[in-house]
C-alpha cells in the first residue's frame, strides 16, 4: 500500500495547478458569480487535454484513469472553483454514460463537440414526483413508427439552460425493466424549456417539458433495461461530485487559514487562539480522511468504473467534509467569509447542494447499511411494493 501519488501523477497534478494559475486565476471571483456554463474555460480546459480524460483515445478522449481526473478537479478548483464544474461536466458527469453508451453515428455527431467544448450536455432524471425514487419516473417514451413519442416533465437539471442536447431518463414500459433514455434536442418540436430557476449556489435550471415530442429511433441511448447499466456510470458522476465537495472544502480552508495566520484582533493572530486551533484540526482530520476514501474509490474502480460501496462511502464522506470544512472556514472569517469578497461563502453554498444532488446523503446511508447488513431493505411500504411487481 503506498498512500504518495506516483512521479506521473504529481508531474500531472503540479502541470494543471500551473495551467490554472496562469488562465482561471484572475476571474475566479467573477466566474462564480456568474450563473450560466462557461464555455470559454471548457474550451481552454479542452485545448489543455482535461476534457474527456477517462474517455477511451478512439473516442477522442485521453485515456487516462479516474484518478487522473479527480486530480484535475482537485488542481483546477483549488484555484477556480467554478471552472471544475466543466472538468465535472468532461470526465464525469453524463458525458460518461454517452460516451459508454452510445451507437458510433451517435459519438460521431456529438462527443467532438462536447469533448471540445462546444456544447454542453444536461441530465434529465429527477420528476416532479420522482426524485430519491428515481425508478418511480413517469416521463414516457412510446415506439411510433421509426419515432419515440416522449411526454413528461424533468426538474433541476443541471446546465439546462445552456444545454445543447439532454441525456433523459424515460419508461419504455411498466416497472424498473422499463426504463431507459433518449437523447433530446433542444429544438426538437414538443419539447420546450422553463423559465430558469435558481439553487442557492446561483447556478440556474429550467424545467423540461414534453408534449408529444417525437425523438427519432437514432436518438435511443439505452433501450428497456437500461436503467442497471446508467446506474453503473452514475457511481462515476458520484465521485466528480466527491472530488468537487472536498474541493471546495479544502479551498475555503485554505483561505481561512490563510485569514487565521494573517488577521489580528486583542493584539494577536487569530491562529493563535486555541478555539480557532482545534477548529482547524478538525478541519484537517475530515479532510485528510474524506480524500483516503475519495481515492480508495477512485483507484479501485474496475475498468473505470467504481464499486457502488466504495462510492456511496466516498460521496458520503466529501459531502459532508466539504460543506462542514466551508461552514467552519466562514465561521473562523467573521463578516468576512459570509461575504462576497472571497469564494468562501460560494465554496459552502455549493458543497450545500451536493449533500442533496446524485443521491443525497440519506440515500447513500441507505445502500452503505445494506453493505453492512449484507441484505437489502426496500424503502417502499409493502403495498407499494405489491403493486410494483404487478
Ligand atoms: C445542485 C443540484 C443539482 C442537481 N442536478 C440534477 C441534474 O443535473 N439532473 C437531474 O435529473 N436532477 C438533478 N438534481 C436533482 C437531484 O437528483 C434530486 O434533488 C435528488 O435526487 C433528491 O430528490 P428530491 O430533491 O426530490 O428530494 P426527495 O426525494 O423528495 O427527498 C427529500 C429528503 O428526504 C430524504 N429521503 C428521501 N427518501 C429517503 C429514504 N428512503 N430514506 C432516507 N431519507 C430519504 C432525502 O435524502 C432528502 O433529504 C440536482 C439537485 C441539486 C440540489
Amino acid at each position: 500500500m503506498n498512500f504518495e501519488f506516483t512521479d506521473e501523477q504529481k508531474l500531472f497534478a503540479e502541470s494543471v495547478h500551473r495551467f490554472a494559475l496562469a488562465h482561471l486565476e484572475k476571474d475566479a471571483l467573477k466566474r462564480a458569480h456568474a450563473s450560466r456554463y462557461p464555455f470559454d474555460v471548457a474550451k481552454l480546459l479542452s485545448a489543455q487535454g482535461l476534457m474527456g480524460i477517462t474517455i477511451p483515445e478512439a473516442d477522442g478522449g485521453i485515456g487516462g484513469t479516474l484518478m487522473d481526473a479527480v486530480i484535475a478537479i482537485e488542481q483546477i478548483a483549488a484555484v477556480c472553483p467554478r471552472s471544475s464544474d466543466v472538468v465535472q461536466f468532461g470526465n464525469f458527469g453524463p458525458i460518461r454514460t454517452f460516451a459508454e453508451y452510445a451507437t458510433p453515428a451517435q459519438k460521431a455527431r456529438w462527443l467532438p463537440k462536447l469533448l471540445a467544448g462546444d456544447m454542453v450536455m444536461s441530465l434529465g432524471m429527477t420528476e416532479p414526483d420522482a426524485g430519491s425514487a428515481v425508478t418511480d419516473l413517469v416521463t414516457s417514451a412510446k415506439a411510433d413508427g421509426q419515432n419515440y413519442v416522449i411526454n413528461g416533465t424533468k426538474v433541476f437539471s443541471t446546465f439546462s439552460p445552456d444545454a445543447a442536447i439532454f441525456l433523459v431518463y424515460v419508461r419504455y414500459r411498466p416497472g424498473l425493466g422499463g426504463i431507459g433514455s433518449v437523447i433530446v434536442e433542444r429544438d426538437m418540436p414538443g419539447f420546450t424549456i422553463g423559465v430558469p430557476s435558481s439553487f442557492m449556489s446561483g447556478e440556474q435550471w429550467c424545467e423540461l417539458h414534453f408534449d408529444n415530442c417525437r425523438v427519432p429511433a437514432e436518438n435511443v441511448l439505452l433501450g428497456p433495461g437500461g436503467f442497471k447499466k446508467q446506474m453503473g456510470s452514475f457511481n462515476v458522476e458520484r465521485l466528480g461530485n466527491s472530488a468537487r465537495s472536498l474541493a471546495f472544502g479544502r479551498y475555503a480552508y485554505n483561505v481561512a487559514r490563510e485569514h487565521a495566520l494573517t488577521r489580528e484582533q486583542f493584539g494577536r493572530p487569530l491562529c493563535e487562539f486555541q478555539g480557532l486551533q482545534w477548529k482547524f484540526a478538525e478541519m484537517a482530520i475530515k479532510l485528510e480522511a474524506a480524500q483516503l476514501l475519495l481515492y480508495r474509490a477512485a483507484v479501485n474502480a474496475d475498468r473505470g468504473v467504481p464499486s457502488a460501496y466504495e462510492t456511496a462511502v466516498a460521496k458520503a464522506a466529501c459531502n459532508q467534509t466539504g460543506f462542514e470544512v466551508a461552514s467552519e472556514s466562514v465561521q473562523v472569517m467573521g463578516a468576512t467569509g459570509y461575504s462576497r469578497e472571497t469564494l468562501v461563502e460560494y465554496c459552502m453554498r455549493r458543497c450545500r447542494g451536493w449533500m442533496i444532488a446524485g443521491g443525497s446523503i440519506e440515500m447513500l446511508k441507505n445502500r452503505i447499511a445494506e453493505h453492512v447488513f449484507d441484505r437489502r431493505f426496500d424503502q417502499r411500504p409493502p403495498k407499494a411494493k405489491a403493486q410494483a411487481a404487478e
